[in-house]
């Protein structure tokens, strides 16, 4: 079976053929470094984290590159309101972003340029789109011209039956409705306060479209493998740097735009106004625990809504808690007398699971095969009918793929569940509850560590 993405250009699912064999380049539209990101942002980020990340499993090397959008309409707004200059106003977001990334355990990728770092590399591609007739300059501004491009609108499916030709937008974001020539370079108003850089095309700033041509062509080469973002990026963002890359460059832009859905919260609308708007860190403040919120926003598929509630979390920390509990009492499992049955389990596994994420990511039917074998491999485990290489074979294949889907608890936190579990079972001795004591032991035991009563205290050991 081969690897098939959903194109959103062709809207079709096509097999994936990277340009150069054996790497994969890609492109992920980064965060507006205005505010903290919200649940439904990082719904994207783990999308795109799944996808590297199984590229990765695929044998493919991945150059992935997010961008940080720290100027734009909102960030300039913003930082005007606080009187504050963009850079102090939009530093604090930049490292709040990169703590959520890392706490979500969202592989970083390789580059994350920053649009104000970039401005001549734009300016590169406008002069680029004057010579070639698809820019204009009007009130002082540079606007692409649609109507010398062909091609716009091939991403969005966009009718342009109803188009005025000429007419301008002057906003990084708008409505399909209002479609027209979009602004690359704004002419400084007073509004831009002192957000402005003096070059050729006028003392301006860029517009948020413009940025990310510049920076993908910088770091992947003017036609690369897979554009992600979400499906709002689609139009006009997605549709207006394939215009300006493929104009500039009279070259393919893209081969695979890949678009994640919406998020809703309790079957709702995510919005401030409604009390539902989470970040990251409301959640946690809420006691809810970084991997089973990871595990919510991936266990829907990509292009379908997700429907993030709070019950889901503790559902999510539930199949979390069995997937890891498998890990620990089979690593702690010292081997029986194999059945035989070990290695189809095993096959099975690896089958089952690449078959349904070489199909689009389906992650549902991907996670239905780890919990069945989960449940096969228990089975066998708790009627001593596997054998000590079938264990190790039946983890390196559990380990393999949780590369993908990184719900393993980390050591560390495990030792930590572990040391705190023997102090309160020292505690429970010394108010001679023994009954509770020996239903920690108990516990333990299961994890696969035995405990020592030694002169120094409680020693514990992994059960080999
Ligand atoms: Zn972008």
């Amino acid at each position: 079976m081969p690897l098939v993405f959903r194109n959103s250009m062709s809207r079709v699912k096509e097999e994936f053929k990277p340009i150069v064999p054996g790497t994969v380049r890609m492109y992920t539209c980064g965060p507006t470094v205005y505010d903290f990101a919200h649940i439904g942002n990082f719904r994207a980020y783990t999308f795109e984290d799944l996808l590297r990340r199984y590229l990765k499993y695929k044998g493919y090397q991945v150059t992935q590159v997010m961008n940080l959008t720290d100027v734009d309409d909102k960030t300039i707004r913003d930082s005007r309101a606080k009187g504050i200059t963009l850079q102090a106003h939009t530093a604090p977001f930049v490292k709040a972003f990169f703590e959520d990334l890392s706490t979500l355990r969202i592989e970083p990728a390789e580059h994350y340029p920053a649009a104000t770092d970039h401005v001549p590399e734009m300016i590169v591609i406008i002069k680029k789109l004057i010579e070639k007739g698809l820019a204009y300059q009007a009130d002082g501004s540079w606007y692409f011209k649609i109507a010398a491009f062909p091609d716009y609108g091939k991403l969005a499916h966009l009718d342009k039956s109803g188009m005025k030709a000429g007419a301008r937008v002057a906003a990084d974001e708008y409505e399909k409705e209002s479609v027209s020539d979009f602004a690359l370079w704004k002419e400084w108003d007073e509004s831009d306060g002192d957000v402005f850089w003096e070059t050729e095309l006028g003392k301006g700033r860029p517009g948020w479209h413009i940025e990310c041509s510049a920076m993908s062509s910088k770091y992947l080469g003017n036609h690369f493998d897979i554009h992600t973002g979400g499906v709002d990026n689609m139009f006009p963002h997605h549709e207006n740097e394939i215009a300006q890359s493929e104009g500039a460059n009279g070259e393919t832009f893209v081969n695979y735009w890949m678009h994640c859905e919406f998020l809703n919260i309790e079957g709702r609308k995510m919005s401030k106004s409604l009390g539902n708007f989470y970040t990251l860190k409301d959640l946690l403040e809420k006691g809810y625990s970084p991997l089973a919120i990871r595990y919510q926003l991936l266990s829907t598929h990509y292009r379908m809504q997700l429907n993030f509630t709070l019950d889901g979390l503790d559902q999510a920390a539930k199949s979390l808690e069995r997937y890891n509990d498998f890990i620990t009492n089979l690593s702690g499992f010292s081997g029986g007398e194999s059945s035989g049955e070990a290695d189809e389990i095993v096959k099975r596994l690896e089958a089952d699971f690449e078959t349904a994420m070489d199909d689009d990511l389906n992650i549902s039917p991907a996670l239905g095969a780890v919990f069945d074998f989960i449940r096969d491999i228990n089975r066998l485990r708790s009627e001593n009918k596997l054998s000590a290489a079938e264990r190790d074979k039946a983890l390196t294949a559990i380990h393999r793929i949780d590369k993908v889907l990184d719900f393993q608890i980390k050591q560390e936190s495990l030792d930590a569940k572990i040391e705190g579990l023997i102090a309160e079972r020292s505690q429970a001795r010394k108010n001679r509850n023994f009954a509770e004591s020996d239903r920690i032991r108990d516990e333990l035991l299961k994890m696969g560590i035995v405990l020592e009563d030694t002169a120094q205290g409680v020693k514990w050991k992994r059960k080999m």
